[in-house]
């Protein structure tokens, strides 16, 4: 029952409360991200009504041609279904694991809106690609001829490997920057590796480097070169360095110890999972283990903090939220997971400050009513007067959500415009940003967004890189004064 529950062939309202321990009930979701056997793709792949109008392939970011490979499934014809798979989508098996498929292409199936359930898209399309591993049909792209010019990419995100694969493959020679250790940006030290197992990052990773894309890690542009410096070097140059400022809260107590930022306690617990020894770990400052954890806001990467808190052996999870369930930005059916595997939700409740000599003991919160909608339809949250209360915490993990750094200032480029909320300003038909040959793609241009979307930009970006690049090599003189 537990698995055909997640696997969706059961209808959400039929859900039963599982009252079996946590510890039990996580070994139900590791088999939800285990492999489809083939009778089970086979089942959902034939539930595919091959609608007139592909509603999923509509809502997929990478415009994915899902009615075909689908049906390619059904028919047991798998080397096709993935070729048919990889031809829209760099990351296909990662997509198929951490896209929030009910915003996405489930969520717009029509057998879903019909209330049967919709076809678990995202688990066949993680089927078939995990196969084609398995079975060698993935192989570098490495190009036919070499064009011999060179383009700069800073970020090792999903935009700009997706961008780095693109642009090899067409047979430039691509120079990846970042400055962590690993590449594979939020892929690798963001999402937990129980939604996203760092091994499907990492052959990832590598068959890039297999196609002849450079790596150069632990180069932090802006520390090691500037921007002025990459465009000497290429012809073109990718921005695509994500969202990395964390929004912060300012309240009574908001200085003690073990209040944390999320992306530190995310990065952490990845970097532990990967072998490495982290100090913030070792001495518990960054380790839920025994403690009573809360996190505060309401978005996916609250619902990863919870998660591994939970993973970790925390005492208990809150989750703290100003709004209701159906107003949280983040998604519903890891919402439903969270709650599944015992994470308590505070809902309608903000935090005012934090108790604790030196290192916190409780967090101080309102009630909250949500009133009359603004002018962007949401409706604005008031606090309910008398209604504090404290919540014990050893542990507060700030999810607030995160903003883009000064990149003009970081890159010694002053010139390079930016929107209000400071993501780099771009030509949407070209992805080039105000500078000649300085493009942009991923979160620093959508602002905190989704992998696939970064997926979908840094193709995007390679195309417009491309043709900047072609068209510079129409002018003899601009190409030798590179
Ligand atoms: C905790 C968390 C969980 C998430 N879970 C999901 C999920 O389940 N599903 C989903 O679809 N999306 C999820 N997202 C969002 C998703 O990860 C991002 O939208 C996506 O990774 C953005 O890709 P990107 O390539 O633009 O940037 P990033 O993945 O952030 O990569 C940017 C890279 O640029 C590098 N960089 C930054 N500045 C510099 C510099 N100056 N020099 C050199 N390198 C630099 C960084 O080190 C990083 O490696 C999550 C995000 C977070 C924070
Ligand atoms: S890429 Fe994401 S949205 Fe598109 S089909 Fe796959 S899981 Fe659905």
């Amino acid at each position: 029952m537990a698995n055909q529950r997640m696997l969706g062939f059961v209808h959400t309202a039929q859900r039963m409360p599982d009252k079996r321990p946590a510890t039990e009930r996580r070994q139900d979701f590791a088999e939800i991200y285990a492999r489809f056997s083939d009778e089970r793709a086979n089942e959902q792949a034939n539930r595919c009504s091959q609608c007139g109008v592909p509603f999923c392939q509509v809502h997929c970011p990478v415009s994915n041609n899902i009615p075909d490979w689908l049906k390619l499934t059904s028919e047991g014809r798998l080397e096709e279904a993935y070729e048919v798979s990889q031809a829209t989508n760099n990351f296909p098996e990662i997509c198929g694991r951490i896209c929030p498929q009910d915003r996405l292409c489930e969520g717009n199936c029509v057998i879903e809106q019909s209330t049967h359930g919709a076809v678990t898209i995202g688990s066949v399309e993680k089927y078939i690609n995990d196969t084609a591993w398995d079975q060698g049909w993935v192989k570098p792209r490495t190009p036919s001829r070499e064009l011999g010019v060179s383009v700069g990419v800073i970020g090792a995100g999903p935009a700009g490997l997706a961008a780095a694969e693109e642009l090899r493959a067409k047979g430039y020679e691509v120079h990846v920057y970042d400055r962590y250790d690993r590449m594979g940006g939020l892929l690798v030290y963001g999402i937990p590796g129980f939604k996203l197992e760092k091994s499907v990052v990492e052959r990832r990773v590598k068959l890039l480097a297999d196609a002849g894309v450079v790596y150069h890690p632990n180069f932090e542009v802006g520390r090691d070169a500037s921007l002025p410096e990459l465009r000497r070097k290429h012809v073109a140059v990718l921005v695509a360095t994500g969202v990395y400022k964390a929004r912060d809260i300012k309240a009574p107590g908001s200085g003690l110890g073990n209040i944390v930022a999320a992306l530190d306690y995310l990065t952490t617990s990845n970097k532990v999972s990967l072998g490495d020894t982290v100090e913030a770990y070792e001495n518990g400052s960054l380790n839920a283990a025994g403690k009573h954890v809360v996190v505060l806001g309401g978005g996916d990467t609250a619902m990863d903090c919870v998660r591994t808190a939970i993973r970790q052996g925390a005492v208990s999870v809150k989750c703290l939220y100003r709004r209701d369930r159906k107003n949280m930005p983040g998604s519903q059916r890891e919402v439903a997971h969270a709650e599944e595997e015992g994470v308590e939700f505070i809902w309608q409740a903000a935090p005012e400050g934090f108790t604790g000599d030196s290192v916190v003991t409780g967090v101080r919160a309102v009630r909250i009513h949500l009133g009359v909608a603004d002018a962007t339809g949401r409706q604005t949250p008031q606090v309910i007067e008398g209604s504090e209360f404290t919540v014990q915490a050893d542990l507060v993990i700030k999810a607030l959500g995160f903003e883009p750094e000064d990149l003009p200032n970081a890159f010694d480029e002053p010139e390079l415009k930016v929107t209000r909320w400071g993501t780099l300003l771009v030509d949407h038909r070209t992805k080039m940003t105000n500078m000649d040959g300085v493009f942009a793609a991923g979160d620093i241009v959508r602002g905190a967004s989704l992998v696939v979307w970064a997926i979908r930009d840094g193709r995007d970006a390679a195309e417009g890189i491309h043709a900047y690049a072609r068209a510079k090599a129409e002018t003899p003189v601009a190409v030798a004064a590179e």
